[in-house]
């Protein structure tokens, strides 16, 4: 029957186009189902790491990519005051960890990959289509949508929540509460390239620490644009990608008395803030049940002080698919197989996370020990040998398109 073949997919976010094409790849039929009614290209910044962008290599993407998204030579961090902490080369990883490492608009990320999946005739995208309920049945999964646009029924051998951090696929599987506010608000903002100083434009993600709060800025669209992150605590909780953010309010979350001046001018110069309330999870041994599971942000949202929330998304898309092309025939056994495959790797990335909020935001006098040992005895090298647990990560042979750089899934 058609649907012993078709897996259907809530959400066309990051996560899911990247595992409809993965799937496609493996030679499922993927109906991926999407609330909104329009794909737009909101958002702003986020950074691919070599693991991930191996993996969107290997789909095919890397010549779109390359041509959207910029290879930064190193991340500068720096404190608040402005002085300069360490250099992390991350330049070196195409030699170091077989791919590039990218920062892109998610717009751009996203519009790559949707490209990919509209010239794919094995995959069906319906937009409009909101995943409401579903049920489990002897040879599979039957999916209700129920609008905007389309309320219909889809059935498939399997269903992936990519569905993002207000999961309903997880609400129907677990019904545990939604993603906690972490009390840390992001407001962020896109640049002209030619409004800011040369030195705001170099391919460099500059990482700027202060108590209670730091900022994040680097060029995406191949340049064009300077992407701004502002990260400090906050109660107020905002739901949702679009919520207007207001530029004095994030001026004064940065203030002239800890503030360098080049961090502060670059904050006043937005005319327009995004303001995202930050949302974490505890990571948990539950990721699925039957032929339903979850990836990405569904299952584990992550603060963004790893810069891995899209990576571990595209990560588990790759797992996700190899673990079903080895026995399409046991839908729920290959998907306990992926879960096992990512239970721990994105549980570790998650608590690291967790641990760089605590880092970045501390105040005196932990903030100038913490200075004092990236300055002296850390460096960017050895910061960077740190990440490498993380980088060079493997997907499955099949999505490799790199010789192995190390011995790993
Ligand atoms: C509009 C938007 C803009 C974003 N901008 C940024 C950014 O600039 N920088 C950044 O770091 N991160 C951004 N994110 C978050 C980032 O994409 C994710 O944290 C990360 O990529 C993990 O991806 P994901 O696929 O798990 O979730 P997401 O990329 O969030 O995708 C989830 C998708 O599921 C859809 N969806 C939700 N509920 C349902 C349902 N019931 N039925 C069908 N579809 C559903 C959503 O509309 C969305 O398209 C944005 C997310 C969105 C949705």
């Amino acid at each position: 029957m058609a649907e012993s073949r078709t897996i259907l997919i809530a959400g066309a976010g990051i996560g899911g186009l990247t595992a409809a094409l993965a799937l496609a790849d493996r030679g499922f039929r993927v109906v991926v189902l999407e609330q909104a009614v329009q794909l737009e290209p909101t958002g702003a910044g986020l950074q691919l790491s070599p693991n991930a962008a191996r993996v969107l290599i290997g789909l095919g993407a890397a010549e779109r990519l390359a041509a959207v998204a910029v290879a930064p030579d190193a991340v500068r961090v720096r404190n608040a005051a402005g002085r300069d902490l360490a250099r992390i080369p991350i330049g070196r990883s195409p030699t170091r960890y077989g791919a590039p490492y990218w920062v892109a608009h998610r717009g751009d990320l996203h519009g790559v990959l949707l490209d990919l999946v509209r010239a794919r005739p094995d995959i069906t995208l319906t937009l409009g289509a909101r995943v409401d309920e579903y049920a489990v049945h002897a040879n599979g999964v039957t999916v209700a949508t129920a609008g905007p646009s389309v309320a219909g029924e889809f059935a498939g051998l399997a269903l992936i929540g990519a569905d993002g951090v207000w999961s309903r696929v997880r609400a129907r599987l677990f019904d545990d509460g939604p993603a906690l506010p972490a009390g840390r608000t992001a407001w962020r903002a896109l640049l002209p390239a030619d409004r800011v100083e040369p030195e705001h434009r170099a391919p460099t993600v500059n990482l700027w620490l202060g108590r209670g709060a730091h900022l994040v800025h680097y060029p995406v669209r191949a340049g064009a644009l300077i992407n701004l992150v502002a990260i400090a605590a906050d109660d107020e909780i905002v739901t949702g990608w679009s919520a207007p953010g207001d530029g004095a309010e994030v001026l004064r979350r940065f203030p002239a008395h800890q503030w360098a001046a080049p961090a502060r001018d670059l904050l006043a110069r937005p005319e327009r803030w995004l303001r995202w309330s930050l949302y974490d999870r505890r990571p948990g041994r539950r990721w699925g049940r039957g032929p339903v599971t979850l990836l990405g942000d569904a299952v584990h949202p992550m603060l963004p002080f790893m810069a891995q929330g899209a990576a571990m998304a595209i990560e588990d898309a790759a797992v996700l698919a190899d673990a079903l092309a080895r026995r399409p025939w046991d839908a729920p056994g290959a998907l306990r197989e992926y879960e096992g495959r990512r239970r721990d790797r994105t549980a570790a990335v998650q608590r690291t996370a967790r641990r760089n909020d605590r880092v970045y935001h501390l105040g005196q006098p932990a903030a100038l020990l913490r200075d004092l040992a990236m300055r002296t005895v850390l460096g960017g090298e050895t910061v960077l040998a740190r990440h490498d647990w993380l980088y060079a990560w493997r997907p499955p042979p099949s999505f490799d398109p790199a010789p192995p750089v190390q011995a790993e899934e």
